[in-house]
């Protein structure tokens, strides 16, 4: 691949006598694909090793030492600086570290370096706690990247950081030795093993303590967010050597030791909000504006300027007065948090105490209604994303982000905006956390040109200049010094402070095994080697950042690919391709890697800050490979629909007739896993409603509940438990003509045979529209019984007809109409990707708790995986999208409910518990003799 050699076969066969193979990565395409992370540096790692314990860790890095390797660790890589990078050994955090034990009054909690930061507060969330670091990137990034950056967010400050809110740590160190600061036996084992590192550390404690200017310094820098060099505040802040350590580790970004576990003391997570989005004639009123609300209690202040706001002011939804501002206008973000209701309006009066002595464009005004402060955020949260998508193919947008002592504010930002004017980089925007003088500058730049590069470096010194010797500002506020700001470290922090960073350096990783080249590094010119080329790939994946922020929703993420890695992948491969190189390395292996294994969920694009949907990529190459056979097969299939669910039904019958000889192992394994467990039996064909007296409402059986019966003999199938329901409810099911032959083509669409589906779409989309004329001019609602369905054909019908799905219609228009009885026993949720697109699942959940009493939810699942029909061709994916949920399900929880029938069909193979469509189990609770349902 790109920028690597072939791959160390030394140290990969010892990998592979300490871990399992399939955790020994070793091929180029993933060596590439998961080497990427979110800053724009590429270094690709001889080989990858995906670690689930300590003692694998320490294998590994053993082993490292043995071949003179060095070792990088890797939380979820969306790092910016480069520091989780590297030619040697990638080390992967696996779900093995992925733990989290809440303590007592939940004021404290225990993690494991895989957990994601979101996750984490998901947990605390219900006792109104949550850690104190709050990076934007928390929903990807996980904790391990989390302490070893020392990142912080909006409203963290310095004072929730993971310095700060520290309980314990953890930490294997470069020579395998496990320190537990929370285990007295532990530390006191540590001090007498490691008595002369400990003494060192203590006798430069002591010599910084002693040295008043030195101390000063330290103390002074601080003061603002710092995450230039090593927190060598710890010197300082501490007296036991220990403490020293274990806060070292801290901001150390995988140079120091490898953080196994931490405790966080919780901060509070108030529960009452408001916001302001207030305008200022000037960038000075407004950091004028910064100092007073400093004073009061406020929980965040986002300062915007006017490229910022320029960047978003046309698209739907912000406010008009942004159009109107004039050249030098600036914004703050305000928001305000209390326990309480009047507690937040005592905050929200300080705040606007402080404004109102002040020129702003309108009168400042809080609000606490949730849509309104979601809008305002929106402005904030919108600028990002829009200068990296309106950047050229071909550059690579970068997000700086340095602090200035508040008091500087007004005049930095200026002296800033002029810098990026005077080098060229119009298109430049600064916002960021004002209260603790933190900006983030966003620029676009091309590294594929030598000119460019020397642009950039030019820039990056007047920066150097601007916040170091003009302000005393630091380079890196919340993104860690990386590769980006090594060669810059000494200049920020002087001469003494560097040194004794390379004396922590050297006493703790003595052989330089960890992630050399971060945090120090004595090559001047070290940012602008090693720079990541972002060629042209699909217009559609193009503006693609390289952020990671699609991974967490992604069901082949962390068995083949993520998106993120699809994307890295296929620019190499067009790399390749435009420079005459062979490609037929990555096409052998991306076949399978990135095309098969794609679930098509597109859940990747409901994270994704720019919008990219990966799997359309997977869609057009789905397209471009299929082969002549497989496309008069699709046009064949779109033709004759009924005939292709016949077949399906008769290939379930007789499926069903081999398992009940050889059993269902053996039809599983003769069919390459395409056979489940709990298979359904042939769905009955579809009646002809019996009543046509009540409200009307047409009534489409989606294919794969005409297919898919149940999974029990003799019982109704889901479009006969839909129909009774919709009569039982007083409604009149109105069938679409034709309903045998009709199929809103979503599985060809997976497919990539985009022309075939849209036509079955429309064909479905005319049966329900005329199914739906109330011959008044108007339309009848229409219900569908498979989300991923009811999904795309609402967006194919969106404003000409109501197109409902299932539980959505059971939320709105039947619960009012049923009695219902409530069931005792715990029933499982699947929320699938197509019920999170739609934004409904809150109505899912709603109806499910109006059947039982206890609903099993589990944690670390988004798309089941299943895709349609990738699902029975691959069906590992299916088994990697659910291996979190078994394991959650309690031993009372026998049944489970989703809403496609495919879904349904994995999640029951995987968990062993029967799932349905949750129309079953309201039917089951609304007979009139109903009792509740039981196992
Ligand atoms: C769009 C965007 C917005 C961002 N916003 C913010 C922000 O607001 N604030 C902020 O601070 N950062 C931000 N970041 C940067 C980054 O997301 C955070 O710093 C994050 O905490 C990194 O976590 P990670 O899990 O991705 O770690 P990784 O990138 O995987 O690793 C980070 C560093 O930690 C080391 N490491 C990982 N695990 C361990 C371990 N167990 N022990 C020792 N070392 C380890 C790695 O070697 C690496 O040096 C942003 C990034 C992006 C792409
Ligand atoms: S697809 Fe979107 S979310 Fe995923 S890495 Fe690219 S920009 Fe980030
Ligand atoms: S469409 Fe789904 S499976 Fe495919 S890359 Fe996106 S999240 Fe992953």
């Amino acid at each position: 691949m790109h920028g690597s050699g072939p791959p160390d076969t030394d140290i990969a066969r010892t990998l592979t006598g300490v871990l399992p193979a399939s955790r020994v990565v070793t091929d180029p395409l993933r060596r590439l694909a998961y080497g990427t992370d979110a800053s724009f540096y590429r270094l690709t790692p001889e080989v990858v090793a995906v670690v689930e314990s300590e003692a694998e860790l320490q294998a590994v890095l053993r082993a490292a030492r043995a071949h003179g390797r060095p070792v990088t660790f890797r939380a979820a890589g969306t790092s910016l600086s480069g520091q989780a990078v590297t030619h040697g050994v990638l080390v992967l955090i696996g779900d093995g570290f992925a733990t989290c034990e809440i303590g007592p009054g939940a004021r404290a909690v225990r993690l494991g370096p895989g957990m994601v930061g979101a996750d984490v507060n998901a947990r605390l969330a219900p006792h109104g706690r949550k850690i104190g670091p709050d990076p934007a990137s928390i929903a990807t990034c996980k904790i391990g990247g989390i302490a070893a950056n020392n990142a912080s967010g909006m409203c963290c400050g310095t004072a929730q950081n993971s310095y700060h809110t520290m309980e314990s740590l953890r930490v294997v160190l470069a020579d395998g030795t496990v320190l537990d600061t929370e285990d007295a036996a532990s530390v006191a084992a540590f001090r007498v093993s490691h008595a002369a590192l400990l003494g060192e550390l203590d006798r430069m404690a002591a010599e910084t303590r002693a040295d008043t200017a030195l101390a000063g310094r330290i103390r002074h820098k601080y003061r603002i967010k710092n995450t230039t060099g090593y927190s060598i505040n710890a010197l300082v802040d501490f007296a036991d050597p220990v403490d020293i350590l274990a806060h070292l580790m801290i901001g150390s970004e995988g140079t120091l030791g490898f953080i196994s576990r931490i405790t966080y003391r919780t901060v509070a997570d108030d529960p009452c909000k408001a916001s302001a989005l207030v305008f200022f004639p000037t960038l000075g009123d407004a950091c004028q504006a910064v100092l007073g609300l400093r004073q009061q209690p406020v929980a965040a202040v986002e300062l915007l300027d006017r490229a910022s706001l320029r960047s978003v002011q046309d698209k739907p939804g912000m406010p008009d007065v942004m159009r109107s501002l004039g050249v030098d206008a600036a914004a703050l973000l305000v928001e305000v948090r209390a326990r309480t209701a009047p507690a937040l309006q005592l905050r929200m009066d300080a705040a606007l105490g402080v404004l109102a002595g002040l020129p702003t464009v309108e009168a400042a005004a809080f609000s606490t209604d949730p849509q309104v402060c979601e809008s305002y955020w929106k402005v904030r949260k919108g600028t990002f994303p829009s200068v990296g998508a309106m950047r050229r193919t071909g550059t690579t947008v970068i997000i700086e982000d340095v602090a200035f002592p508040v008091e500087s504010l007004a005049a930095a930002t200026l002296d800033l905006q002029a810098a990026m004017r005077r080098h060229g980089y119009d298109e430049g925007i600064i916002f960021g956390h004002a209260l603790e003088g933190n900006l983030h500058f966003v620029f676009t730049q091309d590294f594929s040109d030598a000119a460019e590069v020397a642009r950039y470096a030019r820039f990056m010194e007047d920066v150097c200049t601007l916040v170091v010797d003009t302000y005393d500002g630091s380079l890196k506020a919340e993104h860690g010094t990386g590769r980006n700001m090594a060669p810059f470290v000494e200049r920020e922090w002087g001469r003494q402070a560097t040194q004794l960073m390379r004396r922590i350096k050297a006493l703790l990783d003595p052989g330089t095994l960890l992630n050399p080249g971060v945090i120090l590094d004595d090559d001047p010119h070290a940012h602008l080697k090693h720079l990541k080329p972002m060629p042209a790939a699909e217009s559609m994946v193009d503006r693609c950042i390289e952020c990671g922020f699609c991974e967490p929703m992604c069901p082949s993420h962390g068995l083949t690919l993520s998106p993120r890695q699809r994307i890295t992948t296929w620019r190499e491969r067009s790399r390749r391709e435009a420079a005459g190189e062979a490609t037929a390395e990555i096409d052998d292996r991306f076949g399978h890697l990135g095309v098969d294994t794609c679930a098509g969920c597109s859940l990747c694009s409901t994270a994704c800050p720019v919008g990219i949907d990966t799997g359309g990529l997977v869609r057009l190459l789905r397209d471009r490979r299929a082969t002549p056979v497989a496309r008069s097969l699709s046009e064949w299939s779109a033709d004759h629909f009924d005939t292709v669910a016949a077949l399906s039904r008769t290939g379930l019958r007789l499926g069903h007739a081999a398992a009940r000889v050889v059993g269902d192992g053996v039809v599983s394994r003769l069919s390459g896993g395409a056979w489940k467990r709990g298979m359904p039996h042939a769905a009955h064909r579809v009646a002809v409603p019996r009543s046509n007296a009540g409200d009307p409402v047409v009534y489409y059986p989606t294919c794969g509940g005409r297919i898919f019966g149940d999974s029990t003999p003799g019982q109704p199938s889901l479009h006969e438990v839909v129909t009774t329901l919709l009569e039982r409810a007083g409604y009149a099911v109105r069938l679409p003509e034709g309903v045998e032959r009709l199929c809103c083509g979503q599985m060809l669409f997976s497919k990539g045979r985009t022309q075939e589906a849209d036509a079955m779409a429309d064909t479905l989309a005319a049966a329900l529209r005329a199914a739906a004329d109330d011959g008044r001019g108007g339309f009848h609602p229409v219900v569908m019984d498979a989300s991923a369905c009811a999904l795309r054909m609402k967006e194919r019908l969106a404003g000409r007809l109501q197109v409902l799905d299932f539980h959505e219609f059971a939320h709105d228009a039947l619960l009012p109409r049923l009695r219902i009885q409530r069931s005792a026993a715990p029933v499982a949720l699947h929320v699938n990707c197509s019920v999170r697109r739609s934004a409904s699942d809150e109505k899912l959940r709603s109806v499910l708790r109006r059947c039982t009493e206890s609903v099993v939810e589990p944690t670390g699942v988004t798309c089941c995986g299943f895709g349609g029909d990738v699902g029975f061709k691959e069906p590992q994916i299916n088994a990697h999208a659910l291996r979190a949920v078994p394991a959650q399900l309690p031993e009372g929880c026998c049944s489970g409910v989703s809403t496609n029938r495919t879904c349904e069909i994995g999640l029951t193979d995987r968990t062993g518990r029967t799932y349905r469509s949750i129309a079953y189990l309201l039917e089951e609770c609304s007979r009139p003799d109903a009792v509740g349902a039981a196992c």
